[in-house]
């Protein structure tokens, strides 16, 4: 099993020697060539030192990653980035202005700087500042740019404990940092500013309207066409998903009790205040499990992952989700549900 060390912080805290010193620690394995997963505010990453081809190819390796998905490159701040773009534009500078650090990345034109396996064999480059003190912190100490995708198995639920990334990626990973649980529990909002209008590729935590309001700008959404899916390559049909058959019902109570009455092992996850009937849970011998998450887009979207980590290692057959209102707050959990219930 890979090394976990817990780096304690505070918000509003500078970080204590003992936590400078791992991250110290952490810094030499990344120059080394190392790979170091790392806290975020929207899930574990997988890190190596974005300018290092050959240490981003082993994340490639550790992952299962197709090389036609690129990274996203992880940055201290604007200063950090400037090497990395061909150009970085007036939108990027005041969208970026206001919500960086946080779980926004900017889709901009690469410079050369960037190597060719971080962008895919693309001329665009994705850039993120993260919030989280750990992550932060370890980036003003290496002084370099971080290429992190979510540290994961390709294709599999994103990890939002350390316990998740030990789970999932094992010894291809040479230490894992502990930074809690992560407080989105989604990635983060992709927006593409390499193309004639913004688009966001990838909805996340930040929705388009609030994104709109710092731009000054509209932006045109997601949408699931042949060319989203050329200009994101990561965005497959199939992604996040449990290895449990996972379905989004309109009827949820219905559902499980017809998955029941087949014998099956059954995890359903519903929102607010909502018992498992006692009928339901009589008539499953065991064989249902039954989780609430909160009846709001950021609380439902901060356990959701752990949620469906939690029914895999139940070991559960089926996984019916109620399905999340429709409207543009909930698109990001919506967006992640679709992907993990996709079967070809
Ligand atoms: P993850 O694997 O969760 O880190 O997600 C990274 C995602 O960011 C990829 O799957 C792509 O959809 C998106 N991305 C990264 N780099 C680019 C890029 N240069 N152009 C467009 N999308 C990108
Ligand atoms: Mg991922």
């Amino acid at each position: 099993m890979p090394e976990i060390v817990p780096v304690a912080w505070e918000a509003g805290t500078p970080l204590s020697a003992e936590s400078r010193a791992t991250l110290r620690r952490a810094a030499d394995i990344l120059l080394r060539g190392g790979l170091v997963a790392i806290p975020t505010e929207t899930v574990y990453g997988l890190a190596a030192v974005a300018t290092d081809a050959a240490a981003v190819a082993r994340i490639f390796a550790a992952k299962g990653r197709p090389a036609s998905n690129p990274l996203i490159v992880h940055v201290s701040g604007v200063d950090m980035l400037r090497p990395l773009v061909a150009t970085w534009p007036e939108e990027a500078e005041r969208v970026t202005a206001h919500h960086w650090p946080g779980p926004l990345t900017v889709v901009v034109p690469a410079s050369d700087a960037v190597p060719d396996v971080v962008r895919a064999g693309g001329t665009t480059v994705a850039l993120r500042s993260p919030e989280h003190p750990v992550t932060a912190s370890l980036l003003a100490i290496l002084g370099k740019p971080l290429a992190a995708p979510s540290a994961n198995r390709s294709g599999l639920i994103s990890p939002t404990t350390a316990a998740h990334v030990a789970a999932s990626l094992g010894d291809a990973v040479d230490l894992i940092l502990d930074g809690g649980t992560c407080d989105c529990g989604i990635e983060s909002t992709v927006l593409d500013l390499s193309g004639a209008v913004p688009r966001v590729l990838r909805p996340g935590p930040l929705d388009r309207q609030t994104l709109e309001v710092s731009l000054h700008g509209s932006i045109e959404g997601p949408e699931a066409t042949s060319s989203t899916v050329a200009r994101s390559p990561g965005l497959l049909p199939r992604h996040y998903a449990p290895k449990a058959e996972l379905e989004l019902a309109t009827d949820g109570r219905e559902r499980v009790h017809t998955l029941l009455a087949a014998d099956k092992r059954v995890g359903w996850i519903t929102r607010g205040a909502v018992a498992a009937t006692a009928a339901a849970a009589s008539a499953s011998k065991g064989r249902l499990h039954h989780l609430s998450l909160p009846d709001d887009p950021a609380g439902y979207a901060r356990h959701l992952y752990a949620s469906l980590h939690a029914l895999d290692d139940l070991g559960v057959e089926a996984i019916v989700v109620d399905r999340p209102p429709g409207d543009e707050a909930w698109h990001a959990v919506q967006d992640r549900l679709t992907r993990a219930s996709y079967r070809e």
